[in-house]
């Protein structure tokens, strides 16, 4: 695939929620019916291989463009907090220490030939996030002693595993892909409609427009959970102690019941104790690879 549409969205904060959960749902359930016909089309010869779950996917970008890409994200969000007057990369024990985490994790991803980078906003939003690619950034308000939501280098540790989990996931161009064969079956439906009846098919299209902006920016809880599920072994592999990833969403769950709240991460993501019962389900077998890698992380 050649040119990349950059997407609509400045800030990619995984926090991004400003439409109720349910109207969201439903449009995407619209758009899946919409784009069934082209699916059935091209699906043979569209799909890709998730190389995490080994199945066929729908992606329309290749690892390459999803470098391309995550550099495009990642250029607009740093000038977007340029002219926002936050400093970046002004912390260099900080930067080595999150680099260095990077660097482990990334060795025993799925993909660890990505050119992954991470970078640093000094701002108190408690956020991280990845675009596509492996560009990681992370604000300084996730260290924060009162709101913040690590408290050493394991938990630091759980929080990048995530984000490095979405990237090999592609779960954003994946997104992207099916928004693009989405867009393809409105149009190829509004310009059916274009003859009988123009009004309809400028509805259509309005219609996708809305959508395209609800569904684009968002993980959905289903990228959550894989992203949690295959963050802990990322980590566990990487000699960081998995029973970390709990003890955030633990700690969360206690100070915002239901996981909503203050903690901008949050906000598009399933609640806090849901999250940590599933991430314990997966501790006994974390803990054996845990255990195999040895433990190499230094508390700070
Ligand atoms: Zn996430």
């Amino acid at each position: 695939m050649g040119k990349i549409a950059e997407p609509s969205f400045g800030i990619i904060l995984e926090s991004v929620n400003t439409q109720p959960d349910r109207a969201s749902r439903r449009l995407a359930q619209q758009f899946a019916l919409m784009a069934l016909p082209v699916l059935l089309l091209c699906a043979p010869g569209c799909t890709t291989l998730d190389v995490v779950t080994g199945k066929q996917v729908m992606n329309f970008y290749t690892l390459e463009e999803d470098s391309q890409l995550g550099r495009q994200v990642l250029h607009r969000n740093i000038e977007q907090m340029r002219k926002a007057g936050v400093a970046i990369n002004q912390d260099p024990v900080r930067l080595r220490q999150l680099s260095n985490i990077v660097t482990r994790i990334a060795a025993v991803s799925h993909l660890p030939d990505l050119p992954y980078t991470v970078t640093l906003f000094h701002t108190g939003i408690v956020n991280a996030a990845a675009a596509p690619g492996g560009a990681i950034m992370v604000f300084e308000g996730l260290f924060d002693p009162q709101k913040g939501l690590v408290r050493d280098e394991d938990e630091l540790a759980a929080v990048l595993a995530h984000e490095i989990a979405h990237v090999n996931c592609r779960h954003t161009t994946e997104r992207l892909s099916a928004l693009a064969l989405a867009g393809l079956a409105t149009e190829l439906i509004a310009s059916c409609a274009e003859n009988e009846d123009a009004e309809t098919a400028q509805a259509l299209r309005r219609v996708f427009n809305i959508a395209a902006l609800l569904v684009v920016p968002r993980y959905s809880r289903q990228d959550e959970y894989e992203a949690d599920r295959v963050g802990i072994f990322y980590m566990a592999r990487a000699g960081y102690d998995p029973r970390a990833a709990v003890r955030i969403w633990k700690r969360v769950a206690e100070k915002e019941p239901g996981g909503w709240g203050p903690l901008s991460i949050l906000a598009t993501h399933p609640g806090a104790a849901e999250r940590a019962r599933a991430l314990e389900k997966l501790l006994p077998e974390a803990m054996q690879e845990y255990e195999k890698a040895g433990r190499r992380a230094a508390v700070y």
